[in-house]
């Protein structure tokens, strides 16, 4: 027997399946009827974008502060900034990277000739994650528009007001035929997933990354996987510990250690980690002060699982900078925290800790610390601190990331001069720049040869003497 509650349950689960349904057809409409073809059209919907960047900068700002307590010149830096500048490059380049590649097909098909073209793929799903919700949200539209293709946008829950002011500036800035946006969490993300797309682009933790190359599967639907894991740090004996400090200090606590390539944890020899902390400690207290919690600049856990999460995987007994004592769940502060003597079965090592905790592993060298890495799934990005030519190119061929930057952290990933992306349990596919635009299109060789002289005769049957040819 069915109540009146489910009843009205199952009629709201309709009308959102209806809404969401209606979406996707129209943007499938629009996308056959050609709206997105044009280069001109695309530039114009990037620009468009850019300038709703512009006009709702308080509206994202304020957004940011709410959900992660984010700072305004941290999100000019890692936010706004970022996409903004993902823009210019992309739009400065599109006509040439999208210009055909022309190629020789050789002696044996001539006279003939052959071009690699990039194709829109249609209309794409685009699920964003909580952590730099403009960034993430917005980086991977900017690539779709300029591919071609029409998309549906789906930012995190998790960060409510960064997705309701991305609902806001969609609405207002972009042309409904090219870009809409449904705001919800599982139950609307889970519609979203039975619907055909042409691509899927997600960002966020590999569990949900399953369900989703899952659904795709069932519409042979390609899909962009930006997923986490833990990144490793080595610091080489003999570096100089006063910068590393402060890269790795600055690479770990920005956005209260909710970033997909925060160093995760930190590998060296007791004698590099003994002059390492203080180090460390220095840096930490040089950005965020004494009492972290009054820092204009140090942002908070998103929400309160998260706090609780990251707060049990703190052992004061180990901490030497931080620790649960001035810990606030009200406010969902953690403050930075290091702890040394960590050892490798120690929860804070069994998952990607995504939180303003820094443990300290004792090495016997850079060996050990390679095969640590390598036991271990394949990391988003590897960083190593060395100042060894032959240490780097180890690092470089013995171990196997989605990135490895040498020297610093974080920066590496904010340019759009650099393909971005995992590699085994940290993703599939890449983007920025000029990888988005060839992620969110498909590359395809148009090859053409005149009927006149018809020179592939020389291949049709029978095959006399094709013997003698091998
Ligand atoms: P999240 O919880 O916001 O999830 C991401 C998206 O998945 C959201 O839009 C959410 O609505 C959707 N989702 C959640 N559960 C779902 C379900 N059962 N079915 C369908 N959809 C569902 O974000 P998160 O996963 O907590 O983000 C943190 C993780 O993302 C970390 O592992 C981090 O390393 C990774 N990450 C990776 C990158 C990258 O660029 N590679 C960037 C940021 C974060």
């Amino acid at each position: 027997s069915t109540t009146s509650a489910d009843q009205s349950e199952t009629a709201s689960d309709n009308a959102l399946r209806a809404r969401i349904t209606d979406d996707v057809t129209a943007l499938r409409d629009s996308f056959e009827a050609g709206t997105t073809r044009s280069i001109d059209a695309r530039l114009a919907q990037l620009k468009a974008l850019q300038q709703g960047l512009r006009a709702e900068r308080g509206r994202l700002t304020k957004a940011l502060a709410q959900d992660l307590g984010k700072s305004r010149l941290e999100s000019a830096i890692t936010e706004l900034g970022v996409v903004s500048e993902e823009i210019s490059q992309i739009s400065k380049n599109l006509k040439r990277w999208l210009k055909p590649e022309r190629f020789s097909l050789g002696a044996m098909l001539a006279p003939a000739s052959a071009e690699l073209r990039r194709e829109p793929l249609g209309t794409t799903l685009i699920i964003a994650p909580w952590n730099y919700p403009v960034n993430l949200t917005l980086s991977p539209l900017i690539a779709a528009i300029a591919g071609g293709n029409t998309v549906l946008l789906k930012p995190s829950e998790v960060a409510p007001a960064t997705s309701s002011a991305i609902a806001y500036l969609v609405a207002a800035h972009l042309d409904p035929d090219w870009v809409r946006v449904v705001e919800g969490a599982v139950e609307e993300t889970t519609i979203l997933l039975e619907q055909r797309f042409d691509l899927i682009f997600y960002t966020g933790n590999g569990h949900v990354g399953r369900i989703v190359a899952r659904a795709a599967a069932e519409h042979l639907t390609p899909t962009v996987l930006e997923l986490g894991g833990k990144s490793p740090v080595f610091v080489d004996d003999g570096v100089d510990l006063a910068v590393a400090a402060r890269r790795i200090v600055w690479g770990k606590f920005t956005n209260a250690g909710q970033t997909c390539v925060a160093p995760d944890y930190l590998m060296a020899t007791p004698r590099t980690i003994e002059h390492l902390v203080p180090h460390l400690r220095r840096a930490s207290r040089a950005m965020y002060g004494n009492r972290p919690e009054r820092a204009r600049d140090y942002g908070r856990m998103v929400n309160r699982k998260h706090f609780d999460r990251v707060r049990a995987l703190i052992d004061n007994d180990k901490a030497v900078l931080g620790g649960t004592a001035t810990a606030d769940r009200r406010n969902r502060y953690l403050p930075p925290t290091i702890m040394t003597d960590v050892d490798w079965d120690d929860p804070v090592m069994g998952e990607e800790i995504f939180g303003p905790v820094l443990p300290i592993l004792a090495v016997s060298g850079p060996d050990e610390a390679i095969a640590r890495i390598r036991e271990r799934d394949k990391p988003l990005t590897a960083y190593v601190f060395t100042a060894k030519k032959k240490i780097e190119e180890r690092f470089a061929t013995e171990t196997s990331s989605g990135s490895l930057a040498i020297g610093m952290t974080l920066a590496h990933i904010g340019t759009p001069a650099l393909p971005f992306g995992g590699v085994g349990e940290s993703g599939m596919g890449q983007y920025h720049g000029r990888a988005g635009l060839e992620a969110f299109t498909h590359a395809k060789p148009v090859a053409r040869k005149p009927l006149t002289p018809d020179t592939l005769k020389l291949v049709y049957p029978p095959y006399r003497g094709a013997k003698n040819a091998l």
